[in-house]
């Protein structure tokens, strides 16, 4: 527990300068129902209203812009299908670079359609994100694309972290921070930003019951495989890397703790989302309001920021959601 960490708080303040002018700063805005419910000043940092509907953006653009001009020429490549990969097709096409992003044929066509619209080389291959990932390995090989991983990456990490910069910003006297966790990129970059600038702030991560990985590695002091289920926080599904080299540690080292939420609960954030604060955010979004919902959240003791992390939902399941259902993937689990 001890060394430095990958991502230092300079390497954040850079990576803002970096991507300045081409990220949007998102509004820090206070929630009147959660500040009664909690009785301290609630500030809902609205990240989902980022350009491509995600915090995904911020790393996407720093690992682009990060790259030597040969590289960038050359293109980028991932497996992702979620936010990941939007936010890298439009990272790519903004700095005159290309994406590619492989998909398998299991893939629905609206997301196929979206990754394409928003200017990526789309491939589809195989039957499974595994097969996916080794065209991934292979357009590297062969082509010389560079790989730009989801969230297992300095630059990503730092990128992310900006976010962590704006809420202490907008913020300053900011207790506890409520950050979505799946692989960690995220919560890793917020949580050095925050630690660097304001050590006695908490950090408290969030994640579904269902195949909490980063939780589950955290609890093993190693990188762990949890079984995936599906999730209203469809997001935070996936593993975060056996050889994971950079989140698992700095999400050890900073995170002070990392908090379940079953399907339900996540249910009433996201209806809460758009009941009270008349936003739409997907399931993976609405953690940090579910937890102060369901009284998950102990010991508050000053003003809380929570990040909605993306918007990124399915229309008609957020209908569904909208209308009480509590656990719309529950036969496919049971
Ligand atoms: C990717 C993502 C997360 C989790 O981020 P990690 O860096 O993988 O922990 C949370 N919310 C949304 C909307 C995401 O797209």
């Amino acid at each position: 527990m001890s060394g430095s960490l990958p991502v230092t708080i300079e390497d954040i303040e850079t990576a803002a300068h970096r991507i300045s002018g081409r990220v949007l700063t998102t509004p820090l805005v206070p929630s009147a129902s959660l500040g009664k419910l909690c009785g301290v000043t609630v500030g809902l940092k609205l990240e989902h209203h980022q350009t491509t509907g995600s915090f995904k953006l911020r790393g996407a653009t720093n690992a682009v812009l990060s790259l030597p001009a040969d590289e960038r020429a050359r293109g980028v490549v991932a497996a992702s299908t979620g936010n990941h990969g939007r936010a890298l097709a439009h990272a790519a096409k903004a700095e005159g670079s290309v994406a590619t992003i492989c998909m398998s044929r299991l893939v629905p066509e609206n997301k196929v359609s979206e990754i394409r619209r928003l200017g990526a080389d789309v491939r589809i291959v195989g039957k499974s994100q595994d097969e996916a990932q080794e065209e991934v390995e292979r357009l590297v090989a062969d082509k010389g694309l560079v790989m730009v991983p989801p969230f297992d990456h300095p630059a990503v990490v730092a990128g992310q972290g900006t976010l962590g910069l704006e809420i202490v910003e907008q913020m300053p006297d900011v207790a506890i921070v409520l950050v979505p966790v799946s692989g960690g990129g995220l919560a890793a970059g917020v949580a050095a930003a925050i630690k660097a600038r304001k050590p006695a702030t908490r950090v408290i991560g969030l994640t579904m019951e269902r195949g909490a990985a980063m939780k589950a590695s955290v609890d093993a002091g190693k990188p762990v495989l949890v079984e995936e289920y599906p999730s209203l926080a469809d997001s935070l599904g996936g593993g975060i890397g056996l050889d994971n080299h950079v989140t698992f540690r700095m999400c050890r080292e900073l995170i002070d703790d990392i908090v379940l939420l079953t399907e339900a609960e996540i249910a009433a954030g996201m209806r809460h989302a758009y009941a009270e604060e008349r936003e739409v955010v997907e399931g993976a979004g609405a953690v940090g309001i579910a937890a102060l919902i369901a009284g998950k959240i102990k010991n508050i003791d000053g003003p809380i920021a929570v990040i909605l992390s993306g918007r990124n939902v399915d229309m008609g399941l957020h209908l569904r959601v909208m209308n009480g259902e509590t656990d719309p993937f529950r036969e496919e689990t049971a």
